[in-house]
């Protein structure tokens, strides 16, 4: 942690006062103010990074700080690796943060709308859906053709999702409904002291409207499980919810008085509990009137922290894949924070964030739109001034590089059988390359070894990974765009356990590997993929 972190911490270790509104407003060039809890419910004012850590009091966390045991060093990225994902409750605040932190690197705001000017040594990015970004800075030498290394990633992760008429009741309580989202390991969410987060839509003046997201810090709801003395063979039998009647989260109890007042708290309003509207409008900091329509997901309201005897862990849920988002959105602003860090560099650096790939990534925020491919077209062309010859296009694509990054499994130390013999990548030794010769992973040989080579060059460990032939193996946006950019691609990984879990694990280690590993790859991929020549 930084000098000046740690002094702040010092001088405000008492408890603060929640910053009323936690709605991230249009204006990210602010650096943010707001307040959250750490696990055991103190409060800390978020100044420039400051950190919720989980330990038992303020001076425990003063005191790790002060050993130097936690992350944040100036070497040391996971500090701000935690922040991020305590920001980043749902795709659209990670997407929200990432765009916030790029505007404070100096990245300019570009409209998809609008024609672009771009200018080679330019730093450019843009949003969609606020749920997606692509940002990219162009190499001073960039000319028509010139080729673009890229690095993907997703923002959103297994989740419930409020329906659109979420509000119902049961036994005396106020319930959710909610719908699953992608591949969740569901038992994980019972017991947890779950909230909401997400946009609205708010009515503006003239007419118009706004749109902000929100986020509630507070345990909200809940889904209970059931007592052993209620299913005794829950443990022999296993643990089988049925998805629609028995993962819904309460909200409170149903009011029973007959007073205007709790009959008023018992209807429904637009499909939605009143006093569900009344906590977001007290957040958003308007008159729940004004909230036309909500895009809720449920979050874990615990704090990401770092854990493990020596601290070598990092306890989160959305490390799956916001892990790598941050390590890829960090590698590309480093690695062109000075001027003269891009005046030999003949490619275009790029970060490709995608919403919706836990559910297969084929909608308008998803891989499966043609989002990165009509930004390097674009780009391709926006550069171009007079005669740019035959296929540049095609020219750029067949000389860029794209690394798919996803989390990868790390073998799990009760289940090691899990993992085929020869390919059982282990926390903290580094970035995993996935093969499957089914394509279900994008890398070949010469990718993996084109990106292996970085590493290298660099002294950065990394490990191989293939599944079991008698399993099914998961998937990445890697062969998705692979197929449909025609991109060279490797697919790789921070090895985690518990992945889809409401609460994740990964080794801080990796996350510093990952990190240099991406910086190193916009540093020195050019020279590295002249070495090899495949085709010709
Ligand atoms: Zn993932």
């Amino acid at each position: 942690m930084a000098a000046m972190t740690r002094l702040q911490l010092l001088q405000h270790h008492r408890p603060f006062q929640v910053s009323k509104s936690s709605v991230i407003m249009a204006k990210f060039a602010q650096l943010p103010t707001s307040s959250y809890q750490n696990c055991c419910g103190n409060r800390f004012r978020r100044i420039s990074s400051g950190r919720s850590f989980c330990s038992g009091s303020d001076q425990i966390q003063i005191q790790t700080v002060e050993s130097g045991v936690l992350a944040g060093s100036s070497s040391s990225i996971v500090g701000d690796l935690l922040d991020y994902l305590n920001e980043s409750w749902t795709q659209f605040h990670a997407t929200a943060e990432a765009k916030r932190q790029l505007i404070a690197a100096g990245f300019h705001l570009l409209n998809e709308n609008e024609e672009w000017d771009l200018k080679p040594g330019g730093r450019y990015f843009f949003t969609r859906n606020m749920s997606s970004l692509v940002a990219f800075a162009v190499g001073e030498k960039c000319r028509v053709g010139s080729g673009f290394h890229i690095i993907a990633a997703h923002t959103d992760s297994p989740c419930l999702k409020l329906k659109p008429k979420s509000a119902s009741s049961k036994s005396g309580f106020l319930m959710v409904n909610v719908q699953t989202y992608g591949g969740g390991l569901w038992h994980t969410w019972f017991d947890r002291d779950l909230s909401v987060a997400g946009r609205v839509i708010l009515k503006g003046s003239g007419g118009s409207f706004l749109h902000k997201l929100v986020k509630v810090k507070r345990p909200l709801l809940r889904v209970p499980t059931l007592a052993i003395h209620l299913d005794r063979t829950v443990n022999s039998d296993g643990f089988k919810p049925n998805l629609e009647t028995q993962l819904l989260p309460f909200l409170g109890r149903k009011m029973e008085e007959s007073s205007q007042d709790f009959k008023e708290k018992n209807s429904v309003k637009d499909g939605h509990h009143p006093l569900l509207l009344q906590i977001l409008s007290k957040e958003l900091d308007c008159n729940s009137d004004d909230i036309v329509t909500v895009e809720l997901n449920v979050c874990d309201t615990q704090p990401s922290c770092l854990g493990g005897g020596n601290n070598e862990f990092i306890f989160s849920g959305r490390l799956d894949n916001l892990a790598s988002s941050f390590c890829a959105l960090r590698a590309l602003v480093d690695s062109c924070k000075l001027p003269s860090d891009l005046s030999n560099e003949d490619a275009v650096r790029m970060i490709a964030l995608f919403d919706n790939e836990e559910v297969g990534s084929g909608s308008v925020q998803g891989a499966g739109a043609p989002t990165m491919f009509q930004a390097m077209r674009r780009i391709t062309a926006s550069l171009a001034t007079g005669y740019v010859g035959e296929g540049s296009v095609e020219r750029a694509i067949r000389q860029s590089f794209l690394v798919s990054a996803d989390m990868a499994h790390g073998v799990h130390p009760n289940y090691p059988d899990k993992h085929e013999e020869h390919h059982r990548p282990e926390l903290h030794k580094g970035l995993v390359i996935k093969h499957n010769a089914n394509q279900r992973y994008a890398t070949s040989g010469v990718t993996a070894f084109l990106f292996k080579e970085v590493g290298k060059i660099h002294n950065l460990p990394t490990q191989e990974f293939v599944v079991r032939n008698d399993m099914g193996c998961g998937s990445t946006i890697g062969p998705i765009l692979a197929s449909g950019v025609g991109i060279r691609t490797v697919d790789c990984g921070i090895p985690q356990l518990s992945m889809h879990s409401v609460r994740e694990i990964c080794g801080k280690d990796d996350i510093d590997t990952a990190y240099k590993h991406f910086k190193a790859f916009y540093q020195s991929f050019s020279s590295v993929d002249r070495k090899l020549n495949v085709d010709i």
